[in-house]
């Protein structure tokens, strides 16, 4: 079996430094078992550029890291990365804030990931490439003669040709991800926008069902929903109830219905279209007043950006405006919270509340949503009500779907949440941690993995 190497922005070191996400749950027993390298940058700005990579060695896999100039984090990352293609790539052409030189930058650093990357790759390495801020970098090896299997997968969405087009210097950028084996996708939806664009904008011709010939290769086409364990965060949620942590939270309920809302402090969530939401179920619905709290956890997130700054304000205004017009002396409708929280709060919150609301404008997949499912009662479950536009919501069908534009549409979908009845609130659970189940976050890499290793190497594949 070969040799694993998967490059990310970001590499989950095992020293209890990074808190762990999802990306590094799911990739780490793939590397165990073939062992292998996971490189990206350290997340440390240096002062210049020393050319030496730090390794980590732990259970068979080397985590090997490289430092970023401050003008690369300038350009790179919080330039095209997040300022560029991340408001793009979630259907937000009005957000975008192009720069060449920032469009430099994102080449200049990727081409430094090569440059060091290289020194430790071998001929019949796979190699695994993650997500937005890499994107070029199949092109880059391939342009410097490596032949490696290289597959991409993209976590966030991929929006139509119409849209992608008004990405500057798409032409540049799209195309370059034909030079990766296999391109991963979260949604049918995402993989489809992409061959829309290779046929209409770049004139491909298919190749089979999944994939279509470019220059002297084939780039196939894959759908990978990223799942959750479910059964260990059942578990988790089943423990974390009897916290100290969580006992607190429900003592200061008074015995009201908790609503709870999860997310970064991104516009991509949907946060002020929710709140108005919520305002209006507090207008339009006024015998819940006084019997519901909504709880909103919202770390914040790339304090860098001005759009963040100003969901920031807008969000603390909106939440304030609520509390004003709503609140009684004895009542709080609304309580807003900064801070993050360790998955394992959040499990025993997700356990205790009636409604979970999920309702970005825009989301890749969004495992909030997986795991406020994932840690229900079977018996007794709280219902989730999901926006349309999360990934999330091709398999989580039996949640309340609904339109996160329109906030009369939460506003009833929030009602007929806690009014649900039993069984009906069981029914929709039962389905939906099905549906979990049958896709676990376990089974990802390997599906992904399997797929690109199905494929012959690029070089021996024919027209
Ligand atoms: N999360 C966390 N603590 C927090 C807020 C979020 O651990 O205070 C976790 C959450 O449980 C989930 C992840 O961060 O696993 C967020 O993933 P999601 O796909 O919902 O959104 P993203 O932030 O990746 O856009």
């Amino acid at each position: 079996m070969s040799r694993l190497v998967v490059v990310s922005n970001r590499v989950g070191i095992p020293d209890g430094s990074a808190r762990a996400g999802g990306l590094e749950v799911s990739i780490r027993p793939a590397l165990k078992k073939r062992g292998g390298i996971w490189f990206g940058w350290s997340g440390k700005v240096a002062e210049e550029r020393t050319g030496a990579a730090k390794t980590v060695e732990h259970d068979k896999v080397s985590y090997i890291t490289i430092d970023l100039l401050k003008g690369d984090y300038e350009e790179f990352y919080n330039g095209f990365a997040n300022r560029v293609l991340w408001p793009i790539l979630h259907y937000r052409l009005d957000l975008a804030e192009f720069t060449r030189r920032d469009l430099g930058g994102y080449f200049r650093v990727n081409q430094y990931f090569v440059e060091n990357l290289e020194r430790v790759l071998r001929p019949d390495d796979v190699i695994w490439v993650h997500d937005y801020h890499l994107m070029p970098l199949a092109q880059i090896l391939r342009e410097r003669g490596h032949k490696n299997r290289i597959g991409f997968f993209l976590h966030i969405p991929c929006p139509p040709p119409e849209i992608l087009t008004g990405l500057p210097n798409h032409e540049r950028l799209i195309p370059a991800l034909c030079h990766y084996d296999l391109v991963g996708f979260q949604t049918e939806n995402d993989a489809n926008n992409f061959s829309r664009y290779l046929a209409n904008e770049v004139g491909l011709r298919r190749a089979g069902d999944d994939g279509f010939y470019y220059e002297d290769r084939v780039v196939h086409i894959g759908i990978f929903p990223v799942g959750v364990e479910t059964e260990a965060f059942t578990r988790l949620a089943r423990r974390a109830i009897s916290t100290q942590f969580v006992s607190d939270v429900m003592a200061s309920m008074s015995d009201r219905a908790l609503i709870i809302g999860v997310d970064r402090l991104d516009y991509s969530k949907g946060i002020p279209e929710r709140l108005n939401a919520y305002e209006r179920f507090l207008a339009n619905f006024p015998d819940w007043r006084g019997l519901v709290t909504y709880l909103q956890i919202t770390p914040r997130s790339r304090t860098d950006i001005r759009e963040y700054a100003d969901i920031g304000r807008l969000v603390g205004e909106t939440v304030g405006r609520i509390n004003g017009t709503f609140g009684e002396a004895s009542w709080t409708p609304l309580r807003y919270i900064n801070k993050a929280h360790s998955r394992s709060s959040l499990a025993g919150l997700y356990r205790y509340a009636r409604v979970g609301l999920v309702t970005p404008l825009r989301d890749g997949m969004n495992l909030v949503a997986k795991e406020f499912i994932a840690a229900q009662d079977p018996d007794d479950p709280g219902v989730l009500v999901l926006s349309r536009f999360a990934g999330a919501a091709r398999e989580c069908s039996a949640a309340l779907l609904v339109n996160p534009y329109d906030s009369e549409g939460v506003a009833i979908a929030i009602n007929r949440a806690l009014g649900m009845p039993l069984e009906e609130r069981r029914m929709r659970h039962q389905a939906n941690y099905a549906a979990l189940t049958r896709n676990d976050l376990t089974q990802w890499a390997e599906r992904f993995l399997g797929r690109l290793e199905e494929h012959v190497p690029a070089e021996t594949e024919t027209r």
